[in-house]
């Protein structure tokens, strides 16, 4: 009898992650269990973790992180920000606290990053940016991360009440609306995240692993 496969540990507490994260898992018939579901508490050790100037690097802390204190259960985890060519790649890494307002979360914090953005933005020729997502596999054996991509522009007027962060104001090149316009299911086929997610599983298989 096979054995049975052990719950793959999402390193996040990002619902707007989650929500993506379990779509992508979806499409290959695997199962994730979050970070809160699996009874990690929040520590404030947890805002340390993200400190490197490189998404892989990033990725890489978090799902080490994780594994570690889901007493050595598979993990992974995802890195992801949005690069505006205009500010020089800027937020980047920082796209989480880019309007430096610790006291916000949720969409009161989207709401002051997406704010701070336009005001970057103002005066500015090309609005053109990417997304960019490092996605990060670590179990007791192995540690694999791979990147994934998605190429728009950002837009004056948000569009859209769907995704989360960014979104409403980032009109995609391939799908022509706004990931907050876009469907889940629309924006996991060409998103970073799906992109990068994609790669990962595909880079495991090539490795021998199965999940
Ligand atoms: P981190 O990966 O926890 O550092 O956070 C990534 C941040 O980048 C999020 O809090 C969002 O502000 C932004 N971001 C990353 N991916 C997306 C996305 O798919 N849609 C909108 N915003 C995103």
């Amino acid at each position: 009898m096979a054995a049975e496969a052990r719950p793959l540990v999402l390193a996040t507490r990002s619902k707007g992650k989650l929500r993506e994260l379990h779509g992508i898992l979806d499409e290959f018939g695997l199962a994730g269990i979050d970070v809160q579901g699996r009874g990690i508490p929040w520590s404030d050790e947890e805002d340390l973790i993200e400190r490197f100037d490189t998404f892989e690097a990033n990725a890489l802390a978090k799902a080490r992180y994780f594994h570690e204190r889901s007493g050595g259960l598979p993990t992974l985890a995802d890195d992801s920000g949005i690069c505006v060519v205009a500010l020089g790649g800027a937020p980047g890494v920082w796209s989480k606290r880019y309007s430096g307002r610790d006291d916000l979360s949720g969409q009161r914090l989207d709401d002051a990053n997406n704010a701070k953005l336009l005001q970057e933005l103002d005066g500015a020729a090309d609005w053109s940016a990417s997304y960019s997502c490092a996605a990060a596999f670590v179990d007791n054996q192995t540690e694999v991360v791979t990147m994934g991509e998605t190429h728009g522009t950002i837009l004056r007027e948000p569009r859209g009440d769907g995704g989360f962060g960014y979104d409403p104001y980032f009109l995609s090149r391939e799908l022509h609306r706004t990931f907050g316009e876009a469907s889940i299911e629309d924006k996991a086929v060409i998103s970073h995240r799906g992109r990068a997610f994609r790669a990962l599983f595909a880079a495991l298989r090539g490795y021998g692993r199965s999940l």
